[in-house]
């Protein structure tokens, strides 16, 4: 399980999350919602110290880090637990894919080269590349560069996956390889958030829906509920604007 609670956030004098409590169980696909600039990636940013949280938690099981006291051991060891599939893919340019892949295995988690090598090439045929190895990311459209990225969290054996707008750097012909991919881990129980515009995959896929704006959840809940009868305002009037 992992557990957020009173996260908040600042540049300078703007506050960007105002105290957020969310909690994700094991297995669950958690869809964040909202408007431009309300504070998602920010939090998805959060959770692995990629931002750190001016005040309040995160735990992922036992393991919990209050951001007044949060070592660098600490923060190495949140990242080992979470695995980042970015927006603009952030591959190594000089590296191929399989060596993409390899890197956090080889660097963060000192497997033996051949041991890196099995799991990275498992994890690029799990994404439909196993016959794209060898190339460079410039070899590949930007569907196949994101599936690398997707193949490089997976292959970390995360805790969590957090996944920061992950098709909205996509030509819209290439957003469906990525949401289909996205969609069969998801049904393999692995545990994800997904920050994401794309409603009608946030209905589909997630179990559970998080609506934020102006660095508040408004409104959480499953889909069906959220989509179908949102309680708050605020929720309907986003949904009417974005569906
Ligand atoms: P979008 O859907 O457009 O990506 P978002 O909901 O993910 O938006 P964030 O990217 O979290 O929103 O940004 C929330 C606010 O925080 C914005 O006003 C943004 O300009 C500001 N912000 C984010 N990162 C930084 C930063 N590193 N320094 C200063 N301001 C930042």
């Amino acid at each position: 399980m992992i557990k957020l609670t009173g996260i908040k956030k600042s540049f300078g004098k703007q506050e960007v999350l105002k105290g957020i409590d969310l909690t994700v169980e094991q297995g669950d696909v958690v869809a964040i919602l909202g408007p431009s600039g309300s504070g998602k990636t920010t939090l998805l940013r959060c959770i692995n110290y990629l931002e750190r949280p001016n005040d309040g938690e995160v735990a992922i099981h036992q393991f919990k880090v209050d951001c007044k006291r949060a070592s660098k051991q600490d923060i190495h060891t949140l990242r080992q637990k979470t695995a980042m599939v970015f927006q603009n893919y952030n591959l190594f340019k000089h590296k191929t894919a399989l060596e993409n892949v390899m890197e956090g295995l080889v660097i963060v988690q000192k497997l033996p080269k051949q041991k890196a090598r099995e799991l990275a090439v498992q994890a690029l045929e799990k994404v439909g590349l196993g016959n794209k190895l060898n190339e460079y990311p410039s070899r590949l459209s930007g569907g196949q560069q994101q599936r690398v990225g997707i193949a490089r969290a997976l292959a970390l054996n995360p805790e969590i996956i957090l996944f920061d707008e992950p098709t909205s750097a996509l030509d819209p012909e290439l957003v469906g390889e990525v949401l289909a991919v996205i969609r069969k881990i998801a049904g393999e129980g692995i545990t994800m958030i997904i920050v994401t515009h794309e409603m009608a995959f946030a209905r589909d896929v997630a179990s559970h829906v998080v609506f934020m704006d102006d660095g508040v959840v408004v409104e959480e809940g499953p889909p069906h509920q959220l989509f179908g009868t949102p309680k708050e305002e605020r929720t309907r009037q986003f949904l009417k604007r974005s569906i």
